[in-house]
């Protein structure tokens, strides 16, 4: 495993992190706790989790894993974060966190999922971005940062107010020009970058024959491919991978070990991020971050059915929404057209227009 700085904290990190989201079956202990040790035993010791992920059970497993971790005497850091606004309530969270995590100090707090400049300037209003400091004053933090689906050029903005030390975003082979300015301020200000959503919100291993393309060398598979890109990015210092189990681990492992002894040089990156931009601009990633549809469409369903007519799937469009999906194309009628989902949405979409475009060709299917 290869260990990169953390920005400017001194921390050498590994280069890909835990991500604590999607343990297989969170409500076993021993399971979940096992899943961590692995990673860490395999070299792994950047564990990003928040309070909210598997019903707060990630954080939970994590800070049973802690107290082993902490008997190796090996280093580890634990991530994890707060989205509210006000500081007091923030500082709870925090506290509650703690006590989850079984640590005293947590090594990187997020000031959590920044989505919009409004949504900024309410955490600095509200006390949430003074709370992170005051606890980072107090040890109860060692470093502040950020994570955010913000586009490049307004996170390049949050970037060059230097409260934080470091930032998470969403970014892979998928969707890295939307992010690309953000990427770059962070690195020119000495930041870490951690990156979520490394394969696209598994749209790239699910669909491996669009995206074959990113594996270059002989004897890569499509993990490869995804991770390899981001791998050989100087500006990324860790990608978190979403582990559900051991096996999961060992294999991201292994994928991780067979790029690092051979990176990507500029050319072959350059060759990619071409091929990226020209084919597969705008995907939905499936994060379902534009949950909460006040009439109870889930857009996220047609949207990512909505990919495959990007991604030239041969499977039909209908099948994909009844049999996948379990939803209707009727369901969409009652959408008032509020735009909600779509400013939400963390792709910045324009999800009203796929809608309309999905209907025509389901109709079409039908006909
Ligand atoms: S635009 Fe339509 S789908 Fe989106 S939140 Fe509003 S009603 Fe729901
Ligand atoms: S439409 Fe946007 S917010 Fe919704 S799942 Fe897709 S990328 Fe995420």
């Amino acid at each position: 495993m290869n260990y990169k700085e953390y920005g400017k904290t001194g921390k050498q990190v590994s280069t890909i992190g835990f991500g604590a989201m999607r343990f297989e079956e969170p409500e076993n202990t021993e399971k979940s706790v096992q899943t961590v040790l692995k990673a860490f035993e395999l070299g792994i010791n950047y564990f990003d989790t928040a309070p909210g992920y598997c019903n707060d059970l990630s954080e939970i497993n994590v800070g049973h894993a802690v107290k082993k971790m902490k008997k190796s005497g090996k280093p580890f850091y634990v991530s994890t974060k707060s989205s509210k606004a006000d500081g007091k309530e923030l500082r709870e969270q925090l506290e509650n966190s703690l006590k989850r995590l079984n640590l005293d100090t947590i090594d990187f707090f997020h000031c959590w999922y920044v989505l919009t400049l409004d949504e900024w300037e309410k955490r600095k209003a509200g006390g949430a971005v003074d709370a992170i400091l005051k606890a980072r004053e107090e040890g109860l933090i060692r470093h502040a940062v950020f994570s955010t689906h913000l586009p490049g050029p307004d996170i390049r903005k949050v970037v060059e107010e230097n409260y934080f030390e470091g930032v998470t975003l969403g970014y892979s082979a998928i969707n890295f020009p939307y992010r690309e300015k953000g990427v770059q301020a962070a690195f020119e200000h000495n930041m870490g970058v951690v990156v979520m959503n490394p394969l696209g919100g598994g749209l790239i291993p699910a669909n491996e024959d669009s995206f074959d393309f990113l594996k270059i060398r002989e004897g890569q598979n499509i993990l490869d491919g995804a991770l390899h890109f981001l791998m050989s990015d100087p500006r990324i210092t860790v990608s978190l991978v979403g582990f559900r189990n051991e096996e999961d681990v060992e294999t991201a492992v292994q994928s991780v070990e067979r790029g690092e002894s051979n990176l990507y040089n500029d050319r072959e990156i350059e060759f990619l991020r071409n091929k990226i931009n020209t084919d597969l601009n705008n995907l939905c990633t499936s994060c379902m971050y534009c949950d909460g549809c006040p009439e109870g469409i889930t857009p996220w369903k047609y949207m990512e059915t909505a990919n495959l007519l990007y991604l030239n799937a041969l499977q039909p469009l209908s099948s994909r929404l009844q049999l996948h999906w379990g939803a209707d194309i009727k369901a969409l009628e009652n959408c008032t057209e509020c735009r909600e989902c779509e400013e939400k949405c963390t792709q910045h979409l324009p999800i009203l227009e796929r809608f309309e475009l999905l209907k025509k060709k389901v109709k079409e299917e039908k006909a």
